[in-house]
């Protein structure tokens, strides 16, 4: 994310020149304020936003913001460095809780879907998901910690994803004894059922901050 964040001295270059003459003293103010001020791109590289006629300051900061910075919330405009420093406090995880995640979820995920393969019905195959899905995500998350990344979310559905398409490999390999992979075979009405109650049932679960 921080992608958003100028991190160039933002004096550097010179200021843009106004989009139009004559113009508005206040908004040649809002300008310099902005160009000085602003830690974010947007308004830097677009003089329309930089001269805009936006007198809003983020309700913390008191920053001037131009409406590409300002993000509503239930409390008022925020400009968008505070909310995502304010989101950050929750992103605690790194790769290694998002990869314990994935390791459960595709465990579980076969196992889940091996069963679904066992039953055979569609229908069944749907509510083992739902009921195995969220228990499953709950248990992944106490693994990893409770850690989350902004990622979280796609480990976690990934697992789940990868653990379906696997397991009519798994499935082979046990009653045969053949490995065989084949994606004539990775794909099953069961397992596509049983897979979109997982991902019902999970998503909640992996949206979690804490
Ligand atoms: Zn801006």
């Amino acid at each position: 994310m921080s992608d958003i964040i100028d991190e160039k001295p933002q004096n550097e270059k010179p200021m843009p020149a106004p989009p139009e003459d004559p113009i508005d003293p206040d908004r040649v103010a809002g300008a310099q304020e902005r160009w000085t001020e602003c830690p974010l791109k947007d308004c830097k590289r677009n003089p329309e936003l930089l001269y805009a006629d936006f007198y809003l300051r983020d309700i913390r900061t008191n920053r001037l913001m131009c409406s590409a910075c300002a993000v509503k919330t239930e409390v008022g405009y925020i400009a968008r460095e505070v909310v995502k420093a304010s989101d950050d406090r929750f992103y605690t995880g790194n790769i290694g809780s998002d990869g314990i995640l994935f390791g459960a979820m595709l465990v579980g995920s076969i196992v889940a879907n091996a069963l679904s393969l066992l039953i055979g019905f569609f229908y069944f195959a749907f509510l083992i998901g739902l009921a195995i899905g969220g228990g499953l995500a709950i248990q992944a998350r106490r693994l990893s910690g409770k850690k989350v990344t902004r990622q979280t979310p796609y480990f976690g559905i990934g697992g789940i994803v990868i653990g379906a398409l696997l397991t009519p490999t798994v499935w082979f390999f046990f009653r045969t004894g053949i490995f065989y992979i084949s994606l004539s075979i990775a794909f099953n009405i069961s397992t596509l059922a049983c897979t979109i109650g997982m991902v019902m049932a999970s998503w909640g679960v992996f949206m979690r901050r804490i």
